[in-house]
């Protein structure tokens, strides 16, 4: 496989490392790249250009049926300098050891970008979760939990919700944890129930910082929100709330997709009725009313002025990116546009929030979680989504100025500022023994 230089040097000469997949090389070359600007000690580069920990596990679970089956499952840990590891677990089937050990990576930028005490984690099982019953989910989240048990603590690594993972999973991965100590413990994981110790405003946390980042932006481009025409990929709870968000603030929403295909209406689309649609449904199949459908592709190459990829990695390649009919490109989602999409995008002037700033909101309000977990002390939705706000401008303006003063991308400024707070916390402590 293809291996950026610049990381290459720095870590085994001859062979590939396990995680070492094309998701991985797209995280490692933005790395490679970003180490280029970052002006930090080759210690330090040598030291994030790989995960500190990975554990590989098999599940056995029994199914409804009474028989039984194995699912591969991971938990990546790729730095812990700034405090615990911090990061989603995912159930879909290309889950793998590479990406979460990408996925890992960019929590570990995005936790210090915006100066959480944080590094980055993340986790996964190989499974289909809408072919599995609530039972089945149950027994797979509680298995993995165990198993997990030696690597996770709320000093050590707090998962969270990310792809098909909810609070309900949450909650299950906090009981079994429980369980095993003999008392209760919240602050083993975030985006729980508020009933067990969850904040309020977590579930809205992502979508709503997107479109924090999004009105901030078009306040530097000299746009007004609420006369944009905008075109989000994924329905569910990152691109749902961002959808939402952009309705209420006025903005003309004109295309929305999730898995089962797209739905388009250039008068702009009636995003609570396709909620409730949803809710009954299940998905956006079969929507119909005042639309026009659209396969997911076509979705991205809608005529708008902000598209926000809400659904998963890998949407904007080489293959498509000249297609794009944006003039602002939102990636909500972790790892959407691809290095060579990310080139083309660039060179047509199309301006890319980046992953890291831009869908920061959820570990930004699962910090305050943690933190009201760990002092018994909760605080009001304002208050919390005033505090949301205040980090998301802070991390934005930061990354702005960078962007300006360098004359480089949004992506390479989000990276070197938050390479340079990992660094500053490596350099202090320096490298054990
Ligand atoms: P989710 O499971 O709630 O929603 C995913 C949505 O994308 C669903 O509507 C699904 O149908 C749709 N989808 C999946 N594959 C698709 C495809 N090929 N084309 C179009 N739509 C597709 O997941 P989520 O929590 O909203 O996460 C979405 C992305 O945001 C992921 O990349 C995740 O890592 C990232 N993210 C999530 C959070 C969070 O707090 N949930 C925080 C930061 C980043």
């Amino acid at each position: 496989m293809e291996y950026p230089q610049a990381v290459a040097q720095v870590t085994h000469p001859a062979s590939n490392l396990e995680w070492e997949t094309p998701l991985y090389a797209q995280a490692a070359t933005q790395l490679a790249h970003a180490l280029e600007l970052a002006e930090v000690p080759d210690f330090v580069a040598t030291r994030l250009a790989h995960p500190e920990r990975a554990v590989i596990l098999t599940l056995p679970v029994r199914l409804d049926d009474g028989s039984y089956a194995s699912f591969p499952a991971y938990r990546v840990q790729h730095s812990s300098v700034l405090g615990p590891t911090k990061g989603g677990i995912r159930y879909d089937m290309a889950v793998d050891l590479g990406e979460c050990a990408a996925l890992a990576m960019w929590m570990t930028w995005k936790c210090a970008l915006l100066r959480l005490p944080y590094g980055g984690a993340k986790g996964g099982v190989r499974c289909n979760a809408r072919e599995l019953s609530m039972p089945e989910l149950s027994r797979i989240t509680r298995r993995f939990t165990a198993e997990l048990a030696p690597f996770i603590g709320p000093q050590l690594d707090i998962p969270a919700p990310d792809m098909a993972t909810n609070e309900q999973t949450m909650a299950w991965m906090m009981d079994t944890y429980s369980m095993q100590k003999g008392y209760a413990v919240p602050e083993i994981v975030t985006g729980k129930p508020i009933s067990i110790g969850g904040s309020v405003f977590r579930h809205e946390a992502t979508g709503a910082g997107v479109v924090m980042v999004i009105e901030r932006a078009c306040g530097r481009l000299g746009w007004n929100l609420s006369e944009q025409r905008c075109v989000v990929q994924g329905f569910g709870n990152v691109g749902g709330i961002a959808a939402t968000e952009l309705y209420e603030h006025g903005a003309r929403v004109v295309g929305v997709a999730d898995i089962s295909g797209g739905v388009h209406a250039e008068g702009g689309l009636d995003i609570p009725s396709l909620h409730a649609y949803v809710a009954e449904h299940g998905s956006l199949e079969g929507y119909e009313t005042g639309v026009e459908r659209v396969s997911n592709e076509e979705l991205l190459e809608l005529d708008c002025d902000i598209l926000v990829l809400a659904a998963r990695e890998d949407q904007v390649r080489g293959d498509n990116a000249a297609n794009l009919h944006c003039k602002l490109l939102v990636e909500g989602a972790n790892g959407p546009t691809s290095v060579e999409g990310d080139r083309i995008l660039a060179d047509r002037g199309i301006p890319v929030l980046p992953d890291i700033l831009t869908n920061a909101g959820g570990v930004t309000v699962s910090y305050f979680e943690w933190v009201q977990d760990l002092g018994r002390l909760f605080w009001d939705r304002d208050e919390i989504r005033r505090r949301l706000a205040d980090k998301m401008s802070d991390a934005f303006d930061r990354v702005w100025s960078v962007s300006e003063e360098r004359g480089i991308s949004l992506r390479d400024a989000a990276l070197v500022a938050a390479i340079r707070e990992v660094s500053g916390a490596l350099e202090a402590r320096g490298v054990y023994p």
